[in-house]
């Protein structure tokens, strides 16, 4: 039984899955590949039509979705309904503007015209993970399904109801038996279906050691692969006015999805002039969150997904306070039935200490001072991922120069790293390569074709190579 919703907040185990075996993957894969032949030459209007009316369906089962996120990972309700809000948007947008962003694009060549046209590959297999289940699964298949490829997703093992329900969604849409299919198999099964000669591509979410391996098994078989990997967000603040919207966003930077978010802040580099005020500021806030039911919306801290991320969090915050890190507030699991833990400060993080290379996956803040811009700077640039980041200042273009210093894929100014359909999302060094959404994200898993047309009685140019 590899795929089980057990509801965080309980631990109670409320539906369970089995798994296939390699036999019945291939058989999937083989319907993938056939589905494509057909899928492939519909008019892109048409595929486009059918990726927004799951936009469309999700919206309706608005409800229905949110639920169960919350059930099975244990979001907070009103996020969870932000999410399915966001994962319908993204559906929506490349169903509108799909068919725009793959126009072929003219090219210069002498007594000809040439133009780069963008084929699709064929069947893809996501890997996708828990923390956003919707979110992450629609920036890869939306695109790719307006695109002609077909998806074989792969979804994390404690998410399977809210998988299944994905799939309903684009069969209902009209999406063609074989167009999108979920496939409830091992992580270790992964490399086969990366293997096997009808698949194309692979895209994952998720940590950096999912990623080495898929990344390994795509270079070893020559396929394209995307991999949107961890973080660990620098949230830099280079003055204390606007201290109060400040705290806000820190809270909010760290605290949204119970600090479960790959882009979620995770650094709080703060020069020395403000850094008291925010560390008190953020301390009462933390305090102040009430950990309980989900489903409920009073509840401000949620569950996190598992017993193991509580486990696993206790124990990068212990090997911090007994190397020397000061523990602000929090620290512990909640003495209660779930998987709760305390909103936690730490302070005097050093290199050595775990917390200070690794990513916190949960409602863990570092606060570092700093004494300049410069100090901050090296500081956010010193660590093994570059996803996303954020500066916080009064002087725009003071933030502005920062923030080209700052060696990750996206910064954010005086807001906390977010997403929306159409700002690409990615990163770089350990959070993988490849971009999502916008327009730079639907030209990921395609052929970008050239083709270079010349009169039959042209002058002839001499071969390339
Ligand atoms: P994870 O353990 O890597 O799992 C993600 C997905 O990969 C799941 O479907 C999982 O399957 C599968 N998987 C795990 N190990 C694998 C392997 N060796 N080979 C093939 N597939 C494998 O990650 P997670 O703990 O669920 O998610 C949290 C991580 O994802 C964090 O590091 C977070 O920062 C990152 N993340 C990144 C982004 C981004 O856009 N950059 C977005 C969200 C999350 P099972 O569930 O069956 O193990």
């Amino acid at each position: 039984m590899a795929y089980a919703s057990t509801n965080p907040a309980t631990g109670e185990v409320v539906a369970q899955f089995d798994s296939i075996n390699n036999a019945t993957l291939d058989l999937l894969i083989e319907r993938a590949n056939d589905a494509f032949q057909s899928w492939k030459d519909r008019p892109i209007a048409e595929r486009a039509a059918v990726v927004g009316r799951a936009g469309e369906l999700m919206r309706e089962r608005s409800e229905e979705f949110a639920k169960l996120i919350t059930l099975e990972m244990g979001k907070l309700i009103n996020e969870a309904r932000g999410e399915v809000k966001l994962a319908s948007a993204i559906l929506r947008y490349y169903g509108k503007n799909g068919g725009e962003f793959l126009k072929p694009k003219p090219l210069q060549v002498p007594g000809g015209e040439a133009s780069l046209v963008y084929a699709p590959l064929g069947a893809l297999i996501g890997i996708e993970p828990w923390n956003f289940p919707l979110y992450q699964v629609v920036r890869f298949a939306a695109p790719n399904l307006v695109v002609g490829n077909t998806i074989l997703l792969k979804h994390a093992s404690i998410n399977p109801q809210c998988a299944l329900a994905l799939e309903q969604v684009f069969l209902d849409a009209g999406a063609p038996e074989g167009v999108y299919t979920n496939v409830f198999i091992e992580s270790d099964q992964v490399a086969h279906a990366i293997e096997h000669e009808l698949v194309r591509g692979a895209s994952l979410t998720g940590s950096d050691a999912a990623g080495r391996s898929v990344g390994e098994v795509a270079g070893r078989n020559t396929k394209k692969v995307v991999l949107e990997l961890g973080g660990s967000d620098a949230f830099i603040v280079l003055d204390g006015e606007n201290l109060e919207r400040t705290i806000k966003a820190a809270v909010m930077g760290r605290m949204a999805n119970t600090g479960q978010s790959c882009v979620a802040s995770k650094r709080f580099i703060i020069l020395e002039s403000c850094f008291d005020a925010i560390r008190d500021g953020m301390k009462t806030a933390f305090e102040q969150l009430k950990p309980g039911d989900p489903t409920d919306e009073s509840t401000t801290l949620g569950p996190l997904s598992s017993a193991n991320a509580v486990k696993g969090l206790v124990e990068q915050i212990d090997d911090a306070v007994m190397k020397g890190a000061t523990l602000i507030t929090g620290g512990h699991k909640i003495d209660r039935r779930g998987n709760f833990l305390e909103a936690t400060i730490l302070t005097d993080v050093k290199p050595g200490m775990r917390a200070f290379h690794e990513e916190l996956f949960g409602p863990v803040a570092v606060l570092y001072k700093v004494k300049d811009e410069d100090e901050a700077i090296a500081l956010a640039n010193d660590s093994p991922y570059g996803l996303g980041g954020s500066v916080f200042a009064s002087d725009v273009e003071r933030a502005r120069r920062v923030a080209d210093r700052v060696e990750t894929g996206m910064v954010w100014i005086n807001h906390p790293t977010s997403s929306l359909p159409n700002l690409p999302f990615g990163g770089i060094k350990q959070s993988g390569f490849g971009r999502e959404l916008s327009d730079v994200g639907i030209h990921e898993f395609v052929n970008q074709k050239l083709i270079c047309t010349l009169p039959p009685d042209g002058q002839l140019m001499g071969a390339g190579g």
